[in-house]
């Protein structure tokens, strides 16, 4: 499975944005964004870039690219997936952009990223690939695993021991979770009950412009 291994917040910078891939890091004056709001490079002080400062004029595929890069790094997916993610949501009835961030919502890494279980995707994905999680009952290690409605998910008997679960209802409580998804702390198990609605999913992606990236 490729994972994304460069620097991290040099991610936020780029999209001249938080885009919170780090945790707890991301609320304290730690972050790099807040100490170099800028984007990386050369060029990216002085504001070559227009939404970052510049002058001229963005063109509609910068806007575009820039709309389908930011949903690929705050998921933390690559292209060819995403590309896949794309077309499924393509043959699917509805709305193509809203089913494209369902799609992203349903990813088993995300799903334990919003159940309070992770403090970011990406320690949520080392934990789903270090076998923590059963889904419906039968271990898995596959973080981009798709969830449905109904299916459970909950933190393997054999991990539950270890410090990081004994932990982490202390942290998860202070935690929210979408209405889309239900959660047990005690006994460490989550439900999908939904998929989530649009408003549900982060208001800062434009999955408009993505399918207009992709349709051109
Ligand atoms: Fe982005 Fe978090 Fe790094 Fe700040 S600490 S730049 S929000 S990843």
């Amino acid at each position: 499975m490729a994972k994304y291994i460069g620097p991290v917040c040099k991610l936020c910078r780029r999209e001249g944005e938080k885009l919170f891939l780090k945790g707890e890091r991301c609320f304290t004056p730690h972050c790099a964004f807040e100490r170099r709001g800028f984007a990386p490079g050369q060029h990216g002080r002085t504001g070559s870039r227009n939404k970052r400062g510049g002058t001229g004029r963005e063109s509609d595929y910068a806007r575009q690219l820039r709309a389908k890069q930011k949903a690929r790094r705050i998921y933390g997916v690559f292209e060819r997936q995403f590309q896949r993610y794309y077309k499924t949501a393509l043959r699917r009835r509805g709305l193509t952009g809203l089913t494209l961030l369902q799609i992203l919502e349903s990813r088993l890494d995300n799903v334990v990223y919003r159940l309070g279980y992770a403090s970011s995707r990406a320690q949520a994905r080392l934990l789903v690939t270090h076998g923590h999680f059963t889904v419906n009952g039968r271990r898995t290690d596959v973080p981009s695993m798709l969830l449905d409605s109904g299916d459970s998910l909950a933190v393997r008997e054999g991990s539950r021991a270890t410090a990081y679960f004994k932990e982490l209802g202390d942290f998860a409580e202070k935690r929210n979770f979408p209405a889309w998804l239900s959660r047990d702390l005690k006994g460490l198990t989550g439900n999908v009950q939904r998929l989530p609605e649009r408003a549900e999913i982060d208001g800062n992606l434009n999955e408009q412009l993505i399918v207009e990236y992709y349709s051109r």
